[in-house]
């Protein structure tokens, strides 16, 4: 089965055919999708796609660019809303540079509170980062000699450094449609050569950054094999192959929807 571990469902621009959006996906393969929350005020939002499909799992976080609506947030408020048999993941959450849409301790802050919510739920951190490898390498390393928490670097666009150290922790990596782009051959590069094998997971992040033969036009889940054909070229593997391999490793990061697809 393909799982896509990042979809935005509750996106506006699903408004019109979510529905269909959804069924185009599973009949593409698709058995199972993460939809994400980027901020606190959308997780009712969120909530709403998911709950009426099985196949739809969610999370709780605030993306970077939101950590200014509420940077005093908690631990503790945050693993109370984890508290929930659908929320599979804490985030996202973590650092962006590259805007700077929230201030940096804003950023800092936000991100530690969601470090604590996955270390109180055991729930994996999905970790967005741009522009900000070193901090983010940082907070990551001393957060885990504090305790450890599962930890996926979500659309992995950054350095080899950051991959090397993301990887000791024990890391989960995931890719997207942007390793497609003619001009990502440095995101190429540190997949095929600092990803662990058995660590690597897909994402579309719909409805952003729809992979070639699709890019400029609005992503959906379905376009999740084309993730797929791209990484199983990138690692000579069979489109099977990765499929098993990306599903294993979600399933393992993503222990509730590792434990339902057993169950079915
Ligand atoms: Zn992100």
């Amino acid at each position: 089965m393909l799982i896509d571990t990042h979809v935005n469902l509750h996106s506006e621009r699903f408004d019109e055919d979510r529905d269909d959006v959804i069924e185009h996906a599973r009949a593409a393969g698709v058995g199972a999708m993460i939809a994400i929350c980027a901020r606190f005020s959308e997780f009712d939002a969120v909530k709403a796609v998911s709950e009426p499909h099985p196949d739809i799992w969610r999370t709780i976080g605030a993306h970077p660019h939101h950590a200014k609506d509420k940077p005093d947030v908690t631990a503790d408020e945050i693993a109370k809303i984890a508290d929930d048999p659908r929320v599979v993941a804490i985030g996202e959450t973590g650092l962006d540079n590259h805007y700077g849409y929230s201030p940096m301790e804003a950023q800092e802050a936000s991100f530690r509170a969601h470090i604590g919510a996955a270390r109180l739920t055991g729930l994996p951190l999905i970790v967005h980062t741009r522009e900000a490898d070193e901090r983010t390498a940082e907070i990551l390393e001393e957060e885990t000699d504090k305790g450890a928490f599962p930890i996926l670097l979500h659309c992995y666009t950054g350095g080899r450094e950051l991959a090397r150290r993301g990887a000791a922790l024990g890391a989960f990596f995931s890719v997207n449609g942007i390793m497609t782009f003619k001009n990502a051959s440095d995101v190429r590069d540190v997949i095929v050569e600092e990803m662990p094998e058995d660590r690597i997971i897909l994402e579309t992040d719909a409805p952003y950054l729809a992979p070639v033969p699709h890019r400029g036009r609005r992503n959906e889940p379905a376009f999740l094999v084309h993730v797929r054909d791209k990484l199983a070229e990138l690692k000579g593997w069979s489109a099977e192959e990765t499929q098993a391999r990306t599903a294993q490793a979600s399933a393992r990061l993503f222990e509730k929807i590792g434990a339902a697809v057993a169950a079915s």
